[in-house]
């Protein structure tokens, strides 16, 4: 049995002597692994197709135990995000996010478009923090874990502004339950229209938006707290965004 599909390399990890183990994020199947055979000789012709962070289309034959690479066409290298060491680093913690968060052949067309237009968007505009933002937004919504901001998550309260976000209990919290509620963050006016907007917004507004660094850093904070509370068990992310923090420190 064969089949086609286009996909984004997640990762690629030698195997045997001249082969592969390619993981990819393919918009028909979800996430795959497969086996790419001699792509460590320098004259195969699938080498270029299974390197991280590219976007390829790859025909596979389905194998016992794990598919077969047979052919692939390079569709987007992403030559000016890998020219550009923040640029890659962010498309490596992309890569990171999808591989840990989805489960094999778990079908994700939506999400294999946002990742893949967040990824063209970074090549061709350029790095947004809130851009990765979105991505991490979009990535916790399409996995189950899209968060309430309209009432509080506790109670299932309306009030005019919340001042709280529980990273547990996956929403804002109102004046009346944050007292009964640990580990809850702060949370401005500003965070929370931005929070709603990146659940619905198109990517491509995102540049033209102002936002204040207190609102970028705290807005960060929530994210990155709600991502490790929702998928710590299956990676650690932090060592990633550490070394991002301080790339970003000294540009
Ligand atoms: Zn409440």
């Amino acid at each position: 049995m064969y089949y086609r599909s286009k996909g984004i390399v997640l990762k690629a990890m030698d195997y045997r002597e001249s082969d592969k183990i390619v993981t990819i994020f393919t918009e028909k199947e979800g996430k795959i692994s497969a086996v790419a055979k001699g792509t460590k000789k320098p004259n195969s012709s699938l080498r270029a197709c299974v390197q991280p962070f590219v976007f390829s289309s790859l025909y596979f034959s389905q194998g016992k135990s794990m598919d077969i690479i047979t052919q692939g066409k390079l569709l987007d290298f992403f030559g000016n995000s890998r020219e550009d060491l923040l640029r890659t680093l962010y498309c490596i913690y992309i890569m990171e996010l999808l591989d840990k968060s989805l489960m094999d052949k778990v079908k994700m067309p939506e999400l294999f478009h946002i990742a893949l237009t967040v990824l063209q968007i970074i090549d061709q505009v350029g790095y947004n923090p809130l851009l990765i933002r979105f991505f991490e937004m979009r990535l916790l919504t399409n996995l189950g874990y899209k968060p309430f901001l309209l009432e509080c998550v506790s109670c299932g309260k309306k009030q005019k502004n919340f001042s709280c976000f529980s990273p547990a209990e996956g929403g804002v919290i109102c004046d009346e339950c944050k007292s009964n509620i640990s580990g809850s963050l702060p949370i401005s006016g500003e965070v929370l229209s931005i929070m709603k907007l990146l659940i619905t917004a198109d990517p491509g507004i995102l540049n033209k938006l102002k936002v204040t660094d207190s609102a970028q850093s705290r807005l960060e904070h929530i994210l990155e707290s709600y991502l490790e509370y929702h998928l710590e068990r299956k990676f650690n992310l932090k060592n990633t965004i550490r070394k991002l923090k301080r790339l970003t420190q000294l540009n």
